[in-house]
């Protein structure tokens, strides 16, 4: 039933408070999340992070979107970060725990935009707030708004990152290489090769153990946890590399299932003698590739790729027409829906494997930080749809295995089968999202996710009204 014109204005009145950490594969699942709730919900919604990210947003809003993008004052320098630097994706890995402790210091401008907005009568039906951000649970708890943690991340992968930063299980087993998660037996054997580098470092007295305690202590205030089950749907701007057309039209010219998408996400990179491995699998197995390139580790992440020096000798000549090198940026999500697209070889952030599962691509994992090592296990082992080829940031890598592992997943019969389970996935997926309002057959039919996030709303209404 569609809803009369009083409770839609209702709805238009109606708040909801996003706000992501400043980092590209946060953002763009909270701006899908805050244009589905726009679109199905109706509610008003205001989208909050700090004025550079905010500047990118805008023009990565569609039109005719009514989501008020507010900044939050934050000057990068005043926390000893270099000028501008308000997303990880210009930082190098150390500085990322500085972004996240200094995101913290807006805790005070948060909680006078929830103050304000009450003063103005439009006390807010929720906030919706980044993994990273605990307080803001606090500070809504105090202020009686329902609140609710967003995960950009698998249940799994961030129950397994979760209870590793809790637990530091690898500092208590006697010297093992394997463990496994008090709380969390599902997960089984954890090897030592799969702690992302600031866990297997971790103490519990350095910066991101302490951050971490009390950040997961305050998930306590907040009343929910939603997850990203069924992917992103939004883009932001970043520069790309190469125009969406140009990439479709180079994709036209290819077989059906003929072409590996490299792509390593929005902040990593690998190492010189890894990218050197790497092209010369890409070379070896004379498939044809699409490759985002960055700057290896140890040079800026944000300066121009130097082929010459960081790629074998003569490899963009001899890949001509067969391999295509994106610089920086490229229009995943396109890539991943073209039917010439065959496989995806991926740092496994979720952001990316649910792109790739809701176009039935299957994957080559080489997870490198965070909960990306837990997504590979649950995709490889639980689901069937994915390959580990390599791990972590430092491991070592041969070209040879890359060649036999691609040549698993895109010509042989295991991979076909990866193949026919992604694309069940990607069914499962379509089933998931569907609601009537989008249905021209007339059959009322409301998948699990829109379902979830009625449900989720009517919660907060509840507690609203109880309060
Ligand atoms: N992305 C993109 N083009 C690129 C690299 C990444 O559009 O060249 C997008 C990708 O589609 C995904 C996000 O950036 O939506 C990366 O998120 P993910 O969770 O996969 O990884 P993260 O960047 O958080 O490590």
């Amino acid at each position: 039933m569609r809803s009369s014109s009083s409770s839609s204005s209702s709805r238009s009145e109606t708040v909801v408070v996003m706000f992501p950490f400043m980092a590209q594969g946060h953002i763009i699942p909270f701006l899908a999340l805050a244009l589905q709730i726009e679109r199905k919900n109706g509610f008003s919604i205001i989208f909050i992070n700090t004025p550079l990210n905010i500047r990118k947003l805008r023009s990565s809003l569609p039109q005719n979107s009514s989501i008020r993008l507010l900044e939050i004052p934050f000057s990068a320098t005043d926390h000893g970060l270099p000028p501008d630097s308000e997303n990880t994706d210009v930082l190098p890995y150390p500085l990322v725990i500085r972004l996240l402790e200094a995101s913290t210091s807006v805790a005070p401008s948060f909680q006078k935009i929830l103050q304000d907005l009450i003063l103005a009568g439009r006390k807010p039906l929720c906030v919706i707030a980044d993994i990273f951000f605990g307080w803001t649970a606090t500070v809504s708890k105090e202020l009686g708004i329902f609140h609710a943690v967003f995960s950009g991340s698998s249940g799994f992968g961030l129950a397994c990152y979760c209870s590793l930063w809790l637990n530091l299980p690898h500092r208590r087993n006697g010297g093992s290489d394997e463990f496994s998660l008090p709380d969390f037996e599902e997960a089984k054997e954890i090897h030592v090769s799969q702690l992302p580098l600031n866990i297997f470092e971790a103490d519990g007295e350095d910066s991101w153990s302490k951050i971490q305690r009390q950040n997961l202590s305050s998930w306590f205030d907040s009343d929910g946890i939603l997850f990203n089950t069924v992917g992103s749907r939004a883009s932001v701007g970043k520069q790309k590399g190469v125009t969406s057309e140009i990439c479709w039209e180079w994709l036209n010219a290819k077989p059906l299932n003929s072409v590996l998408y490299v792509s390593f996400g929005s902040m990593n990179t690998i190492s010189p003698t890894q990218m050197i491995e790497l092209a010369t699998a890409l070379d070896k197995s004379k498939k044809n590739f699409i490759w985002v390139v960055r700057p290896p580790m140890g040079f800026d992440i944000n300066s121009e790729f130097k082929a010459e020096e960081w790629l074998p000798e003569g490899f963009e000549e001899r890949i001509q027409g067969r391999g295509l090198l994106v610089r920086n940026w490229a229009p995943q999500v396109e890539i991943l829906s073209h039917k010439a697209t065959s496989a995806f070889l991926s740092h496994c952030g979720w952001n990316s494997a649910l792109e790739a599962l809701s176009n039935g691509v299957p994957m080559l994992a080489w997870p490198m930080a965070a909960e990306q090592f837990f997504n590979a296990v649950l995709l490889e082992r639980e689901v069937g749809v994915c390959v580990e080829v390599a791990r972590g940031k430092n491991c070592e890598v041969r070209h040879q295995d890359l060649v036999a592992k691609i040549e698993l997943v895109m010509s042989t019969e295991k991979g076909s089968e990866m193949r026919r389970k992604a694309c069940e996935l990607r069914e499962m997926i379509e089933n998931a999202v569907k609601d009537h309002d989008d249905d021209r057959d007339g059959c009322f039919y409301k998948g699990s996710s829109p379902k979830a996030l009625d449900d989720f709303f009517s919660a907060a209404m509840n507690m609203t009204k109880s309060n």
